[in-house]
């Protein structure tokens, strides 16, 4: 019950991740459950990280409520307990997760930290997974 609700206030996210992760399933991709993550990698995901990201050179993993998408197998496999880090932001957040990470981005930003690495919910992250 109480995970069924937490399954749908991250719901707005998720469906964002099923949209970018779902056209790897025809690229080339795979995808699995782990630990009622769904894990996508590969073909599409792997275009979508490697260029359209913010990040300079792309990202290796990126998570969206309950699913998390990596470039490849090794990838999710060894950010796996950073991007769970985030997987409970996203259950916390719900649907404010995109916007709240986007302005602590640009506050960083305006700041003049890395919007990256000084965000908080990245410096959460990086905290609890090293
Ligand atoms: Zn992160």
């Amino acid at each position: 019950m109480w995970r069924g609700i937490i399954y749908l206030w991250s719901l707005p996210t998720t469906a964002i991740g099923l949209c970018l992760g779902m056209p790897a399933l025809v690229s080339g991709g795979r995808m699995r459950w782990v630990d009622g993550v769904l894990e996508i990698h590969g073909g599409f995901v792997m275009h979508f990280l490697s260029e359209w990201t913010l990040l300079e050179g792309g990202a290796s993993a990126m998570t969206l409520g309950h699913v998390v998408l990596g470039r490849d197998r090794d990838c999710l496999n060894w950010s796996r307990e950073h991007e769970r880090v985030h997987v409970r932001q996203c259950e916390r957040w719900g649907p404010l997760f995109l916007p709240a990470y986007g302005i602590a981005s640009l506050v960083v930003k305006l700041r003049g930290g890395n919007p990256y690495l000084d965000n908080p919910f990245e410096r959460e992250a990086y905290a609890s997974s090293t």
